[in-house]
């Protein structure tokens, strides 16, 4: 079954007198439990793309739905209560740097509402799940960038979403500690049942995790298929 419908997705900018299509005509389905990547060149329309699934960029046309609910004609307080199932991480990861490991990773819960001692287990939790415990109380400063990123990953995760949307997560990242990220990622997946949909321009990402993949180029997807078929082909 299907998590997320894009239905013919079309995103223009006006920049000055000009209009760009960032994302032009793309219709795509990522199915429950499988782990899709989008691959291009920069400024193909990747970011714009994921940014209208959860509606950080409204869709200049086209329709959202995310588990069966359609988010672009939500209200903005129903579209909120539809986003705590949506989860977010970023490429320079977005961290609080006036908090610590342990405020971050609640910041989420305290916006639905969810404090005191149940709050408080539930990061511990996540704490466990990303490998912090050690460092619940530091500042994001005083951590590595692979640290950064587990943060961002149980903050993304707080509220248990159902799909977890990954906007250039390792592109920050040395190899190794790409590689790491990417095991925590398939874990995640394969552990929590979460949906993936992530966006790269690394092709190593997309063939040690991705189940499908679409390639995007100039706002268009030009291929869009099984890893092993896309790339492994003669
Ligand atoms: P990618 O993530 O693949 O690098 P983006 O989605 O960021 O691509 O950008 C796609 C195109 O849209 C690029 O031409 C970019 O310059 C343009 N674009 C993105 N965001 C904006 C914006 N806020 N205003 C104007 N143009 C934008
Ligand atoms: P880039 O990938 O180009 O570095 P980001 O994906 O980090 O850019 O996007 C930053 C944007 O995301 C900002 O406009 C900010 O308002 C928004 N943002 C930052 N943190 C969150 C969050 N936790 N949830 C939703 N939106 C966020």
């Amino acid at each position: 079954t299907h998590l997320i419908e894009l239905h013919n997705i079309t995103k223009s900018y006006q920049v000055g007198a000009v209009s760009v299509e960032a994302v032009r005509d793309i219709s795509l389905t990522v199915k429950r439990g499988e782990i899709f990547g989008i691959i291009g060149h920069s400024g193909a329309g990747k970011s714009t793309l994921l940014r209208c699934v959860n509606l950080l960029e409204r869709p200049t046309s086209g329709s959202v739905k995310v588990g069966e609910v359609e988010l672009t004609k939500l209200s903005q307080r129903q579209l909120q209560a539809q986003r705590r199932k949506i989860g977010m991480i970023f490429q320079h990861f977005n961290l609080l740097s006036m908090s610590t490991v342990r405020d971050n990773i609640a910041f989420p819960l305290k916006l639905a509402g969810l404090t005191g001692t149940a709050a408080r287990d539930r990061v511990d939790e996540l704490l466990k799940l990303v490998q912090l415990e050690q460092h619940a109380d530091k500042y994001p400063a005083q951590l590595s960038g692979g640290q950064k990123q587990r943060v961002g990953i149980a903050r993304a995760l707080a509220a248990n979403p159902d799909v977890l949307l990954c906007d250039e997560a390792t592109s920050a990242l040395d190899p190794q500690t790409t590689n790491s990220i990417l095991s925590l990622l398939l874990d995640i997946n394969a552990k929590l049942g979460i949906t993936i949909l992530l966006i790269t321009h690394e092709m190593q990402v997309i063939r040690s995790i991705c189940d499908r993949v679409a390639v995007i180029d100039k706002g268009e997807i030009v291929e869009l298929g099984d890893v092993l078929h896309v790339f492994l082909k003669p």
